[in-house]
């Protein structure tokens, strides 16, 4: 097994959070109704918790639900999206129970999201800091004129745009400061949490460094709890401190990422980090995965990852592994580790 350093990192992380979670997801399931073809199961009973200053990785394959599951937490699903089941807490709210007047009012104040692709979703004939000033204004009708701008000023500064860049136009900013605009547009109302959907995607490499460096830095001055949807688990390993595995819309696995980069557990998780370049051995042949994602409209019968997965057995093409409790807050759903698990649950205990 390749391993990976990732202790230098973990060093500069936040520790663990004892307190209560920002975001409680419990159970959580998603559905893409469209009669009269079959219901696709894009996320089924995921749970996780989120701590202030906590980073967490979403991972897996195109099309493994972690957008989807993105868009739930936001309340954001296209119009065949159904959310069956589970429930989301943020701060001791419950946004499933919300109606959608409530729901738009916690949207960016409580819980803002980075799209994929954002640094082309800003309006290209309006100035910049209009567009921020917005997104205040939608939240804050009684905030006047010169405050809203020496917010804008703030947030910009805050993500290394200079103020007197507030009157210019996107076509007049780097692909990163766009991006970084973005963020400034979902720090606007001061939410607890984001969501940052490949916030990186499309970067360079530098560009992408300095993201990653912002977004550290946002969580560590301001306490702010991210979650990083992504398919770079370089990415995982340099800034989250947990990270949630997902394979064919359910959990493989769910581990601090010192855990899951050096113990992983799953099979699905361990053929992720042997396709991953390993800057010890830049040389080395990378591993592809055979095989494809399971269709989430005809999924098979047993584990979710049996088609694909060497050690499988043939259990495993009958019934599907709950999510397994093992040692040190790791989580995996195999039967492999069923005999080291402390406990067979279904989905994380938030009782
Ligand atoms: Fe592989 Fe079986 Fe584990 Fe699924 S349950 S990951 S098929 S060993």
């Amino acid at each position: 097994m390749r391993t990976k350093d990732v202790t230098a990192h973990v060093d500069e992380k936040m520790p663990p959070t004892a307190a209560k979670p920002v975001l409680s997801v419990c159970s959580l399931s998603v559905d893409y109704v469209a009669p009269p073809k079959p219901a696709a199961h894009a996320v089924q009973d995921v749970s996780f918790d989120l701590g202030r200053g906590e980073v967490l990785g979403l991972v897996g394959e195109s099309g493994c639900g972690k957008s989807t599951l993105a868009l739930a937490l936001m309340r954001l699903l296209p119009p065949a999206g159904r959310i069956v089941n589970g429930s989301v807490r943020l701060q001791d709210i419950e946004l499933l129970d919300l109606d959608e007047a409530r729901m738009a009012s916690l949207r960016w104040s409580q819980i803002a999201m980075v799209f994929q692709g954002a640094m082309n979703a800003l309006n290209p004939v309006r100035a910049v800091g209009d567009q921020i000033a917005e997104a205040i204004r939608q939240h804050d009708r009684t905030i006047g004129k010169a405050a809203t701008v020496r917010r804008v000023d703030e947030l910009l500064e805050l993500v290394g745009i200079a103020a007197n860049r507030r009157t210019q136009y996107p076509f007049q900013y780097s692909g990163g400061m766009r991006q970084r605009a973005m963020i400034a547009m979902a720090l606007a109302c001061n939410p607890a949490v984001i969501v940052a959907d490949e916030p990186t995607t499309a970067l360079d490499v530098m560009i992408q460094a300095q993201i990653l460096d912002l977004l550290s830095r946002l969580r560590r001055e301001l306490g702010l709890a991210i979650i990083l949807v992504t398919h770079d688990l370089g990415i995982v390993a340099e800034i989250c401190d947990r990270v949630l595995v997902m394979y064919g819309g359910v959990t493989a696995e769910y581990a601090p990422v010192d855990l899951a980069f050096n113990a992983p557990r799953h099979p699905y998780t361990q053929a992720l980090l042997h396709a991953f370049p390993d800057p010890d051995h830049p040389q080395a042949k990378l591993n592809s995965i055979p095989g494809a994602p399971p269709r989430l409209d005809a999924l098979p019968p047993g584990c979710r990852f049996a088609p694909r997965c060497p050690q499988a057995m043939e259990r495993c093409q009958q019934a599907a592994p709950a999510l397994y409790a093992l040692p040190d807050d790791q989580f995996a759903s195999c039967f492999l580790v069923e005999d080291t698990a402390e406990d067979r649950r279904g989905s994380l205990d938030h009782g």
